[in-house]
């Protein structure tokens, strides 16, 4: 194993792409084999397994049953109600099929839209995969989200129905879910026509709405038993939805095909999480997000494992309840975030070392740059190899890693994400010159060569404009996709990524849009303007900082500080809730009107504003000056 042998795998999936992929598509059940690999016709549309049918759920279910209907399939865990349950592949078939009768039951049907908003239980896998079972399009809304969030998913997702709880949990506090679905419901403009709601009896004043409110339990119940064929879709078909901030105040739905997904996922559990069927996989993220859709959901499943469904904080009810899990189950690979590591540092690492975690051979972090002391802390305390990945909601999965064929030995590189993954053609260009940028450690801004490799978005829903315009229009010739991440390469071909070249904002690997908190913000009828940023934190990444100017100087005080956090909270969800509230008299704006928000996140970091030459109003940054306390 040598980086010879990742250069040669890497060059065959680029060069070679079509009978790379045609025999990775090897790992899938077609119900009818593609006529093509990759039709690229429309640049910069790429269509992966043309004319193929298939089913994600046949794929995840039903073709594991003869060799592994009574291996566990998915394990639950939830330190917040203390359920815990197991579920074998014939069980979840089971639970699955009454579910998707139960669903056909009330309309919903190939390529309808279904919005799901679950904590996490095994109901919210179970619900993904009914739906894929007919060949509906699940859109999974994090159960974070506050009503107006959730409310412009649906109107732009138009779903037929929605699966939804009376409660999620979190650090022990019950989250009433139904009250906020309600309102979201009474605002958007495409409800659906039934919810279906998942009662945990956790909270007791829940009420339903007669005639749209369907009780989970019952309903499936009237179903057990059923059997309901898959529903065979070409590869390209729509699987879900999921919403993704960007710097506008709109989320963009990402959508992603079937096929080319299927292929992407079981391929890279072989060669980035080097996982075996049988094997038992602990991806601690929430379904909400696209960690979880492939890797507490899809991968697993499609590759045979058991997938263990984790409800709660990793510090509750002390910071040693993951590692008793692994030892419980017997866990051979981990994914989290490097800010629930950072969390657990903070506690002593003999939590970490008393259960037995021998089973544990890796344990990969995703979502945000993972820094030498965290990934170091990591892997001394476990005893286990730490690998860094990175990628995006709109790829999928890993664009690099520093796990590849070939990279097993290779030392890992503090700070560096890691090399390309199979079929990504990357390239670093000059943000202003639009050039390529070829010089080691030189920066610049990451892109990826159409086509984009297998599993990626085809497409933002119901928007093909806005996907060309969004991510294809930055660099000449329309066929580079833009990471908007910041990067430098080293000599021998490893990443760093440096950031993002946009504002979008990422608290504890969760991607926030500005101008969505902005927006939130400048509802309050107290502020006249604001601007949101980014700052760095030790534990999360980053932490939202709002720079407000009030409407009058009487009213920037600490009762419209208190009311600028509960707006963002009830607009958005706790998760946007911004750290810190400054108000100031002016804000920095360049002469064409764009606020230099890069100039307000580099002060509140004490760094150098940078090129202030375009400045409008240079009293704005003394101002911000005056007011940005560096703690
Ligand atoms: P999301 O779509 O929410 O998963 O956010 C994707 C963004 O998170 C990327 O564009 C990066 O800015 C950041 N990101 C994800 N993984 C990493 C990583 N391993 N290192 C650095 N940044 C990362």
């Amino acid at each position: 194993m040598s980086l010879d042998e990742y250069r040669e795998f890497h060059r065959r999936s680029v060069e070679e792409r079509e009978e790379f992929w045609e025999g990775e598509a090897r790992r899938i059940d077609w119900h009818r084999p593609f006529e093509r690999v990759l039709d690229y016709s429309e640049p910069p549309f790429s269509r992966w397994f043309v004319g193929g049918e298939l089913n994600l759920c046949h794929n995840m279910l039903d073709r594991h049953l003869e060799e592994r209907g009574e291996q566990d399939a998915l394990v639950y865990h939830s330190s917040e109600t203390e359920e815990k349950h197991a579920y074998t592949y014939r069980e979840v078939h089971r639970e699955v099929n009454a579910l998707a009768a139960a669903l056909r039951e009330i309309g919903v049907g190939k390529g309808d839209r279904v919005v799901i908003y679950l904590p996490m239980t095994p109901k919210a896998v179970f619900s993904m995969m009914a739906c894929v079972r007919l060949g509906a399009i699940h859109s999974v809304v994090f159960g974070g989200f506050a009503a107006g969030s959730l409310a412009k998913r649906i109107d732009d997702a138009r779903p037929k129905a929605m699966i939804t709880a009376d409660a999620g949990m979190r650090g022990g506090n019950v989250v009433r879910y139904k009250p906020l679905v309600d309102e979201a419901l009474n605002s958007a403009t495409h409800p659906p026509e039934h919810v279906v709601i998942l009662n945990r009896n956790l909270d007791r004043e829940m009420s339903l709405t007669e005639g749209r409110d369907l009780d989970y339990a019952q309903l499936v119940d009237r179903h057990r038993g059923a059997s309901v064929p898959c529903e065979w879709v070409e590869s390209s078909h729509p699987s879900y939805i999921l919403y993704t901030s960007g710097t506008t105040g709109t989320p963009k739905g990402v959508q992603r095909d079937t096929g080319g997904y299927a292929v992407a996922l079981a391929a890279s559990m072989d060669h980035i999480f080097d996982t075996q069927a049988g094997e038992t996989f602990f991806c601690a993220s929430d379904v909400g997000w696209v960690v979880g859709h492939s890797y507490i959901v899809y991968a697993p499943l499609l590759c045979g494992m058991t997938t263990l469904v984790y409800e709660g904080l990793p510090v509750r009810p002390d910071a040693g309840v993951w590692w008793r899990l692994v030892e419980e189950h017997g866990v051979s690979t981990m994914f989290t975030s490097p800010t629930a590591i950072r969390a657990l540092k903070k506690h002593d690492p003999r939590f970490m070392q008393e259960p037995d975690t021998s089973t544990l051979r890796k344990l990969f972090l995703a979502g945000e740059p993972l820094d030498e002391p965290t990934s170091r802390w990591a892997s001394e305390s476990l005893g286990v190899s730490v690998r860094d990945n990175y990628w995006q909601t709109e790829t999928g999965w890993p664009i690099l890693s520093s796990m590849n064929p070939g990279l097993e030995d290779e030392p890992v590189v503090a700070g560096s994400a890691g090399f390309p993954c199979a079929g990504y053609d990357l390239r670093l260009m000059h943000e202003e010159t639009g050039r390529p940028v070829t010089e080691p450690g030189e920066r610049g801004i990451l892109a990826i060569q159409a086509p984009l490799p297998p599993g990626c978005m085809s497409t933002v829903w119901g928007d093909d404009e806005r996907f060309v315009q969004t991510y294809f229009g930055d660099f000449p010739g329309g066929e580079l996709y833009s990471t908007f991440d910041w990067a430098t390469r080293s000599e021998d071909g490893r990443y760093f990524i440096m950031g993002r070249s946009d504002d979008v904002i990422n608290v504890a690997g969760h991607r926030l849009g500005t101008r969505e908190i902005e927006e939130a913000i400048s509802s309050h009828p107290d502020v006249a303007e604001v601007a949101a940023v980014g700052v760095k934190d030790e534990y999360k990444g980053q932490e939202v900082f709002a720079y407000v100017i009030a409407k009058t100087t009487e009213e920037a005080g600490p009762e419209l500080e208190e009311a600028v956090k509960r707006t963002v909270s009830q607009k958005l969800g706790k998760i946007a809730r911004p750290k810190r509230v400054f108000f100031v008299e002016a804000l920095p704006k360049t002469r064409s009107g764009k606020m230099l928000r890069r100039s307000i996140q580099a002060l509140a970091e004490s760094r150098d504003p940078g090129d202030l030459s375009t400045l409008e109003d240079p009293q704005a940054l003394e101002s911000l000056k005056a007011t940005t306390p560096i703690d």
